[in-house]
């Protein structure tokens, strides 16, 4: 097992840090849920293994540690789960450009509905396929074990030397926890509920931050320029709109990083139509100067207020993501988000 691990890591690899971990019995549970909500210090998840007979190998600094920890402790049947297909490649081909037909991986997403984040139509993006020159060639993600073989079967590609399903926890959102805004840490991933503070700005970079505010206080939330046309979502934001927003949060400055919201209440945009209009006279009114009211030209009389209308929002409520290529591994897409979990959130 150990010579197996020594041949294939790629060790030379600055963020390769394997481990190797064999326990008897199952961990707790709450030691994925830590690694996956939290931090845990290669030394504490060592304290653990000790504490439980657990037995591991650890090349350079160990990192793999906590991750293979936390897998096994992992229990698929307590939360959601998912399936990924892998195909691997040709030995031969490590490391060269892979050969896979866009149009059949854009064919495949449409035919086979539970599968998820194959491809980014906004961006052109072809999702299945790694960008590191792993053995990997593509992986499906999907919720039914029987549909991803059919999906991979429709895929064109150069010769898949030889696939496996794994159980995963990607597309299930384990990492979100509820917090009020000023409970929010950083390296942290949250759903807050609150409200718009301000209108939203763009900053250098093309990144778009908008405040939230619940009864606690206020936090930055941003859609960062990678997140293509999510920004227009949230530039299309007025204040006091209700959101939740989830998303993993950044330390300096405190921020949290967008990666879905749920738009709950719209609040009503109205803007000035026109002048008011002088009773006795029925004419418009003439403005004074800025915040200075108006007057009628004819009569005198003055009004501080223009006649408003309500205008229309770009928006609906309900979920808004981050494009496919912009989504982490673990972010629940909203289409499996079922109208069944929506009825719980909503009840
Ligand atoms: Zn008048």
């Amino acid at each position: 097992m150990i010579s197996i691990l020594e041949q294939n890591s790629k060790l030379s690899d600055q963020n390769t840090n394997p481990a190797l971990v064999v326990i008897k019995n199952q961990p707790s549970y709450s030691i994925y849920q830590r690694a996956v909500k939290d931090i845990i210090t290669i030394d504490e998840m060592l304290k653990i293994l000790k504490k439980i007979d657990g037995k591991y190998v650890l090349f350079k600094n160990g990192r793999g540690v906590i991750g293979a920890t936390a897998a096994i402790a992992w229990s698929p049947k307590r939360e959601g789960k998912t399936y990924e297909l892998i195909t691997y490649r040709e030995p031969g081909r490590w490391g060269t450009k892979r050969e896979i037909d866009d149009d059949t991986v854009k064919e495949m997403d449409k035919i086979y509905t539970t599968t998820f984040d194959n491809y980014d139509y906004l961006n052109h993006h072809n999702r299945i396929k790694p960008n590191s020159p792993c053995p990997i060639l593509y992986g499906i993600r999907g919720l039914k074990p029987d549909d991803l073989i059919k999906a991979c079967k429709h895929v064109k590609s150069e010769k898949v030397n030889s696939w496996l399903i794994f159980e995963t926890n990607q597309g299930t959102d384990d990492h979100i926890q509820r917090k009020k805004v000023n409970e929010v840490k950083p390296y942290q991933s949250v759903l807050i509920k609150g409200e718009v503070a301000e209108p939203p700005f763009t900053i250098k970079g093309g990144h778009v931050i908008i405040k939230i505010k619940d009864e606690t206080g206020v936090i930055d939330c941003a859609a960062y320029e990678p997140t293509k046309q999510f920004r227009n979502i949230i530039r299309n934001l007025i204040p006091g709109d209700r959101l939740e927003v989830y998303g993993g949060v950044r330390e300096q400055p405190l921020t949290v990083n967008m990666e879905k919201i749920k738009v709950i209440r719209l609040k009503k945009h109205v803007i000035k139509k026109e002048n008011p209009i002088c009773q006795v006279c029925g004419k418009h009114m003439k403005s004074i100067g800025k915040n200075q009211g108006y007057r009628c030209v004819i009569c005198g009389v003055r009004d501080s207020e223009p006649l408003m209308e309500e205008s229309k929002r770009g928006l609906k409520t309900g979920f808004y993501e981050v494009p496919v290529c912009a989504r982490r591994h673990l972010s629940k897409p909203v289409k499996l988000i079922t109208p069944l979990h929506k009825k719980r959130e909503e009840g």
